[in-house]
């Protein structure tokens, strides 16, 4: 008997015998998923993995033109990308992304959360409004990334979290009673989005400063990202003791990009060192896990 295979979309024109190669392809290959990776130092940390990862990896966009273009451009400098449309603020496509690694791989090696936004500071957006904007992105659309694809990380699976030395001083800048939780091992993930949502409301009201946050929201988001990674490792080694999979949060350092402008002294590829080094941490190795790193160092929280 023969029948057609229908895998992700694309029809398997062999016979049925060719049943467990088609499958064992695509589920024995590894894969890295890089959000927000058409441009700057997603786009940088793709072309490092591309060279050094032996895997399928994937640039995500939330745009397919701009995600599309990304392609060539790696293309054309003999590197294989692939791609997957993935908007971090929009539920339906993390979902249809997740379900796509799911089908195609059986899960996700490396998850790469790189996308962000940021203001510039001339920017005459009012606080709360950029602070809405700022966190939907960073906090609420990264969690939403780790709810949907952290099920599915892989046993050796390395999960890096793009966040800021800037949640470093946003954290020194929170009134005690703040920094107190953000350092707690005991946070869970709903205190930390309480905490974010409070944060939104205050700003809102322009009553941010007088309960105790900093007046960044930039630095508030990456503060939750920061605290969010953590709570994923801790949860990790207690669900998960045996898989091995190291979850930090890293800053990739001041870099040439849209969002930091052309005075910054890291090119790129510079800013992708430390989020490759984390992704790439060897197989059977325990740390770092759980940390905020910089330069490839642990730094304090
Ligand atoms: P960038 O050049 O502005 O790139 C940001 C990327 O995120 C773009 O690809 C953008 O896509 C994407 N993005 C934004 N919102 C998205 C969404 N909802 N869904 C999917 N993708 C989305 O900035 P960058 O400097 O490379 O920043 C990368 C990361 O590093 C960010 O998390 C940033 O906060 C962090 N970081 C940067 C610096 C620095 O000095 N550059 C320092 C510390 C931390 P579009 O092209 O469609 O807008």
């Amino acid at each position: 008997m023969s029948s057609n295979l229908i895998i992700s979309g694309s029809t398997c024109g062999f016979t049925h015998s060719c049943l467990s190669l088609c499958l064992c392809t695509d589920m024995s290959t590894k894969v890295a998923v890089v959000t927000g990776s058409n441009k700057g130092i997603g786009l940088a940390i793709v072309r490092a993995l591309c060279k050094q990862f032996d895997g399928d990896v994937y640039i995500t966009a939330r745009d397919v033109g701009r995600g599309e273009e990304a392609v060539k451009t790696l293309n054309s400098e003999g590197l294989k990308p692939k791609f997957h449309q993935l908007d971090i603020n929009d539920l339906n496509s993390i979902k249809t992304a997740a379900a796509f690694f799911k089908g195609k791989y059986g899960g996700v090696d490396i998850l790469i959360n790189n996308a962000g936004t940021a203001f510039k500071a001339s920017d005459p957006t009012p606080f709360g409004v950029q602070a809405e904007v700022i966190l939907t992105t960073n906090f609420f659309g990264t969690r939403d990334m780790s709810t949907h694809f952290l099920p599915m990380i892989r046993a050796g699976g390395r999960v890096v979290n793009i966040s800021s030395m800037l949640s470093v001083t946003g954290l020194k800048q929170c009134s005690p009673e703040l920094q107190q939780r953000f350092r707690s091992e005991d946070i869970t993930e709903d205190e930390l989005v309480g905490l974010m949502r409070r944060f939104l409301d205050d700003a809102k009201k322009g009553e941010h400063k007088q309960h105790g946050w900093p007046d960044m929201a930039y630095s508030v988001s990456k503060i939750g990202v920061t605290v969010l990674s953590m709570i994923h490792a801790r949860r990790l080694s207690k669900e998960r003791p045996n898989d091995g999979i190291l979850v930090n949060a890293c800053c990739p350092g001041w870099v040439r990009t849209d969002m930091a402008g052309d005075k910054a002294p890291k090119s790129p590829e510079e800013g992708a060192i430390t989020p490759v080094y984390l992704a790439l941490l060897p197989p059977g190795a325990t740390e770092p896990h759980g940390k905020f790193v910089s330069d490839k160092q642990v730094q304090p929280w």
